[in-house]
């Protein structure tokens, strides 16, 4: 894994020292670029934290709807592009399980340093920056810090390092601290901040409370405990019934299967184990959808968020029972 450190003690933003306009104007458009494709392959194993366009020198996004449905993969040649031809970008937590901070003064910059050493860059002002983590157990929302700072979760943005202040400062150009963004649990994020938070959590529309619907195994998540078989058919360890979401003509195109804890739809010819039952049961994905390497990234975190919803369980925990990045 690249583990780097870099800081950078000559600002190459405009802003200082340039007496060729020209000449400095063509390398200030080569770095940022650099800065920001560095980015997006140091970010690529971390799907959770998506990118988004924002617009040229300014920190507002480009495309409606950010939130939900106009955000990409951080390493998007769409996203890129947008860079190239002079525009911002923006790094965006859509599951809330990502956070970015505005690290603005000394006492945010205390609360970080205590949680430890992570991904962060310069921002558009002196002393400024912007410090990425990851969230192990259950999502963050957008949480109001001193001075107008904010922990920015789940409908929350950053600009992206590479991107152009409106003071025209470079964000990632004086530091840079290509590390692996810090895995930590919700409670040790409010602990360390709790001197800097400066009013409630905010989490979005779809971080509603969670609604039990069943009690269910908590540590396996097996077959067995998510589809009630009672009524189907039993051939030693594979029961047969009808489908329990779209139903059946047959009343036999649904099959379980104990021993190797997965399942089967015979009306679409596709199937998975407990995480792709979980998605089409709870309707993150339609039946026809569950195909080998379908839930991955974004997709992943919602049928986690369902499972959460449904059943009650930690994040932490059903990543451990149902696997994860
Ligand atoms: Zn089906």
């Amino acid at each position: 894994m690249i583990n780097r450190n870099r800081e950078r003690h000559q600002p190459i933003n405009s802003g200082y020292s340039n007496t060729n306009n020209t000449s400095n104007n063509i390398n200030l458009s080569i770095d940022r670029i650099e800065i920001a494709k560095e980015t997006m392959n140091f970010l690529m194993p971390f799907p959770r934290i998506h990118a988004i366009l924002v617009k040229p020198n300014e920190k507002i996004p480009l495309e409606p709807d950010w939130q939900h449905k106009n955000n990409y993969p951080v390493t998007s040649t769409y996203v890129l592009n947008h860079l190239i031809s002079g525009g911002n970008w923006g790094l965006i937590h859509p599951a809330g399980m990502s956070v970015g901070i505005d690290d603005d003064n000394s006492h945010i910059r205390k609360a970080v340093l205590s949680l430890g050493n992570t991904f962060s860059y310069n921002t558009g002002k002196p002393g400024h920056y912007c410090d990425i983590f990851i969230i192990k157990d259950e999502p963050v929302g957008n949480i109001p810090l001193i001075d107008g700072a904010y922990i920015r979760g789940k409908g929350g943005q950053n600009l992206g390092p590479g991107s152009i202040h409106p003071n025209g400062n470079i964000y990632g150009s004086t530091y840079f601290n290509l590390v692996p963004p810090l895995k930590i649990k919700k409670s040790e994020l409010l602990e360390k901040f709790a001197p800097v938070i400066n009013g409630k959590e905010k989490l979005g529309k779809n971080g509603s409370k969670a609604e039990y619907k069943k009690p269910i195994n908590p540590e396996s998540l097996e077959m067995k405990d998510l589809v009630d078989l009672s009524n189907f058919k039993q051939n030693g360890q594979k029961f047969q019934g009808p489908h329990p979401i779209h139903g059946s003509s047959t009343g036999s195109n649904f099959l379980v299967d104990l021993d190797l804890n997965s399942w089967h739809c015979f009306r679409h010819g596709t199937g998975g184990g407990p995480l792709q039952w979980i998605a089409v049961s709870t309707g993150v994905i339609g039946c026809e959808e569950s195909i080998p390497g379908k839930i991955q990234g974004e997709l992943f975190w919602k049928v986690i968020a369902a499972a959460h919803n449904n059943f009650g369980l930690s994040y932490e925990k059903l990543v451990e029972a149902l696997g994860g990045e």
